[in-house]
């Protein structure tokens, strides 16, 4: 019986994570969800606690780690249009943020780090099909939100030693029940009228996974950071639903 944290715990992706740790019972003694925010719907699960903290302050990330042997670092400012132009809160966050969990899980002698990176950060502006992961993270990046995920997960990545063990995970398009950002602004747009019109011919693909199979797969490459340290640690994986055949 172990405890973990699951930083940005009440976000979409941490809020399924949360729910899918608290199922096993006989795993997690205690769940710690570290955010800025509170969720009314995870207060009672058993198990499951809350911790209010900044993850841009080292000091509330220590307090909250204390006896974690598993952190999953699920926070990030929304690449919303309204933080895409606030460059200074992006960085706070995503990168100076990650690495304060990194030094806090070293500072509480966490064994496994596991965050929530993107398949954005090897998006070089033009269409990727069957790539796997010894493709290169370019050094220019798309967006300003892009280059902070490929900042932290270097940042991750070059953490991993016998002490800490780091590995990080590439979805693409999340989607699922209580997703704040892309249906809500896909029928936004709609409703403006603003989608009659498309760029090329309209068979471009985007890579989507539901967010219970996200939570899985974070749930899954804990296990194996536990069992397999020496071979899942300082690793990257795309997490897709599917192996991404042409339909
Ligand atoms: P989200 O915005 O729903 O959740 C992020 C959480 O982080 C929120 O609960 C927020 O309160 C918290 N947070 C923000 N600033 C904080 C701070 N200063 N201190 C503490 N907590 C803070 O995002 P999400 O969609 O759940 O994304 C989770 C992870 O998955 C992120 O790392 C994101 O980059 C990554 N990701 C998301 C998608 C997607 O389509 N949603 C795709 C690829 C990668």
């Amino acid at each position: 019986m172990a405890t973990c944290v699951v930083v940005g715990g009440s976000g979409f992706l941490g809020r399924a994570l949360v729910q899918r740790l608290a199922n096993n019972k006989e795993k997690w003694k205690r769940i710690v969800i570290f955010d800025i925010k509170k969720v009314e719907e995870l207060e009672n699960i058993q198990a499951v606690v809350f911790h209010q903290g900044d993850i841009r302050r080292q000091d509330d990330l220590v307090t909250a780690f204390k006896g974690a042997s598993v952190v999953f670092h699920c926070a990030t400012a929304a690449p919303s249009a309204e933080n895409a132009k606030n460059k200074e809160i992006m960085h706070a966050v995503n990168v100076e943020g990650t690495w304060n969990v990194i030094e806090a899980c070293k500072s509480c002698h966490v064994h496994s780090l596991l965050y929530v990176s993107s398949a954005s950060v090897v998006f070089r502006g033009q269409d990727l099909d069957g790539v796997d992961e010894s493709i290169d993270v370019p050094k220019c990046h798309v967006d300003f939100y892009t280059e902070t995920k490929a900042v932290a997960e270097r940042a991750v990545l070059d953490a991993n030693s016998s002490q800490l063990h780091t590995c990080c995970l590439r979805p693409s398009g999340i989607f699922g029940e209580k997703d704040p950002l892309f249906v809500p602004t896909l029928v936004c747009n709609a409703r403006k009228g603003k989608m009659k019109y498309y760029i090329g011919d309209g068979t471009n693909r985007m890579d989507w996974t539901f967010v219970d199979n996200v939570a899985y797969a974070l749930e899954l490459a804990a296990d194996g950071l536990h069992q397999s340290s020496q071979r899942i640690g300082g690793q990257v994986y795309f997490i897709t639903n599917d192996d991404p055949r042409p339909f």
